[in-house]
């Protein structure tokens, strides 16, 4: 995996962002559901989109999902990419709703393509969350 380097950029995890970030240490994919609306959210949401109400709880996503849109990188915005271009970044629809903006890894992203979560130790402290095509695809 080209992104698993020990320089990679990591971002400041916010409090209310911390238990997916912590799920992704276990592997796991996680989201928001609302208390009130049973809504399934994506990470990390303060109030429901649906209905406003603040009570989230956390749950554990089956991780499958499929490819609603994705961009090709051909020109880093960040000199960190610069020596990984092409990349692609997708947009996974996960099969319970909620979208997640991540990695993708594979020959050929397609919209609608089926796709697997794929976790990469980083520097032995990060794990990150990126998609793959499914096995089973
Ligand atoms: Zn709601």
């Amino acid at each position: 995996m080209k992104f698993a380097q020990a320089d990679v950029i990591w971002p400041d995890i916010e409090e209310v962002a911390r238990p997916f970030y912590e799920g992704m240490q276990q592997k796991k994919v996680m989201i928001q559901q609302c208390s009130a609306c049973s809504t399934h959210l994506p990470p990390a949401q303060i109030v429901c989109d649906h209905c406003g109400c603040d009570e989230l709880n956390w749950l554990e996503a089956n991780g499958s999902g499929e490819i609603y849109s994705y961009v090709v990188y051909h020109r880093s915005f960040h000199p960190f990419f610069d020596d990984k271009l092409p990349y692609t970044v997708a947009l996974v629809e996960l099969d319970e709703g909620p979208r997640l903006q991540v990695l993708f890894y594979g020959d050929a992203c397609v919209v609608g393509m089926k796709v697997q979560p794929i976790f990469t130790d980083v520097a032995g402290k990060h794990t990150l969350l990126a998609y793959q095509p499914a096995e089973n695809a």
